[in-house]
């Protein structure tokens, strides 16, 4: 079913009666050429782009519960391109690009919004890590601006600029980032593969990985047998139990990120604010409402809800930067699984075992990289070559220590980045 205006305008006035599920809800096949585990955003952008960019397209995409209901649904939709180190700066820069033609491409509403992101600093040392990290995003096609105080408090006149503990000095600019409506991320991505022959499989559980002669031959699902030559492990915050049923250590561990949301208040908020010295961000959604979050909680877990002592830490930071938010009731948090690396950056390559690749690691930065992620997995699984802008994101680094990507310059601690 393609969206056009005279299509919604006829649905409009006849009572909404014509619209159709917008994918197939298939019995699983015996055996596909390949199998994507997990339907989060990566692994349907996987699917997509294996059939749309290869012309691949006996593909189950197995999920074991409904489709947006993993992070893809739970993060806090920030699409943004300021990276600073090579390897992630290009990545980056490429999945922005895909961002912005994801729409049309998909004839689907995503409500990408680059409303522009402003991330603050309040410091000299930091003002010249933002103008180096401002070059290089520069130097890379993409945009970024220096703004001093005056010009943040243009932007973003509600911030507390008598906050002594940590005042604004400026932010760097970067006016096309910005955020998208999550889950229809997820289900445009699933409605454009299913439209090429992708078989969506929900209510599906992988319980293990069969792999014989070092050659991956299926997956066991909590819904029978199911053979392929090639398998992608695509499930963000469960990617190392995932691993382990094909015997396979990975470098992850999980973590819980929290993020909140208040009544619906009247458009006061145009840009996504972060605030990284307070470990705060701040954006509004289409509703109205107050996005927030703030760093991981410090533990280790596979729950997908956080605890008090970080709501209590992400409140008492967004008060600082903006008082005004004390004014708003959150009506709800929740949290989600962050498959975190030790350098913060991701991986997209083979493993050890035949036909069997990975992509995770997406710490708590994946939702943005959903379009490239999708794009070099599927060229990975589909040439069994790295693609060029995420050749450098292998499992090697770990095993070397050469070429890792310490974007926060915080050492080789899973919860630190
Ligand atoms: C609170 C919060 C805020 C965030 N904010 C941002 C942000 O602003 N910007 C940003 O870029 N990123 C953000 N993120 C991170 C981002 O959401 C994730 O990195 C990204 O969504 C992970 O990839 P995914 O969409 O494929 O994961 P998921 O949606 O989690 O997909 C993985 C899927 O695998 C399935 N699965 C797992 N095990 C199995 C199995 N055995 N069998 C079958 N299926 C299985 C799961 O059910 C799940 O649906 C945030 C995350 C959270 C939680």
């Amino acid at each position: 079913m393609g969206y056009n205006a005279f299509q919604i305008l006829k649905e409009g006035l006849t009572g909404n009666k014509g619209w159709r599920p917008v994918w197939r809800d298939p019995e699983p096949k015996s055996e596909y050429d390949i199998i994507i585990i997990g339907g989060g955003g990566h692994g349907l952008s996987t699917a997509y782009y294996l059939a749309k960019n290869h012309g691949l397209t006996n593909i189950a995409v197995i999920e074991k519960g409904y489709i947006g209901g993993g992070n893809v649904g739970r993060n806090t939709t920030i699409v943004r391109a300021n990276y600073l180190l090579p390897g992630n700066s290009e990545f980056y820069s490429h999945s922005l690009k895909l961002w912005e033609s994801m729409e049309q491409d998909l004839n689907y509403n995503a409500m990408h919004s680059a409303r522009g992101l402003i991330n603050l600093f309040h410091s000299d040392g930091q003002r010249d890590a933002f103008s180096r990290r401002g070059n290089m995003m520069c130097n890379q096609g993409d945009d970024a601006i220096l703004l001093d105080r005056e010009g943040v408090r243009k932007h973003l006149p509600y911030l507390d600029f008598e906050n002594h503990r940590f005042p604004v000095y400026g932010g760097l600019y970067h006016p096309r980032g910005g955020t998208a409506r999550h889950d229809a991320v997820a289900w445009g991505y699933a409605r454009g593969a299913d439209q090429l022959g992708v078989d969506i499989i929900q209510q599906c559980e992988v319980t293990g990985i069969d792999v014989h002669d070092g050659k991956v031959q299926g997956v066991q699902t909590s819904r029978g047998t199911i053979r392929a030559k090639r398998v992608g492990i695509v499930v963000a915050g469960r990617s190392s139990q995932v691993a382990a049923m094909a015997g396979l250590e990975v470098p992850i561990e999980s973590h819980i990120l929290q993020a909140f949301v208040t009544e619906g208040l009247k458009p006061t908020v145009d840009h996504v604010v972060s605030f990284g010295m307070g470990h705060f961000y701040l954006s509004q959604s289409d509703k109205g409402g107050l996005v927030f979050g703030g760093d991981l909680d410090f533990y280790a877990s596979y729950a997908q809800r956080g605890n008090l002592p970080m709501m209590e830490h992400v409140m008492e930071a967004g008060m600082s930067l903006v008082p005004a938010i004390g004014k708003a009731k959150v009506l709800r948090s929740w949290g989600g699984i962050m498959d975190m690396t030790p350098d913060g950056s991701f991986i997209i390559d083979r493993t050890s075992v035949d036909g069997l690749y990975m992509d995770c690691g997406w710490c708590y930065g994946g939702f943005k990289a959903v379009p490239a992620s999708g794009w070099c997995m599927a060229h990975l699984m589909a040439e069994d070559k790295l693609h060029e802008v995420a050749a450098k994101h292998t499992f090697e680094r770990f095993r070397t220590g050469h070429g890792l990507m310490d974007e926060e310059g915080t050492g080789s601690q899973h919860n630190l980045h």
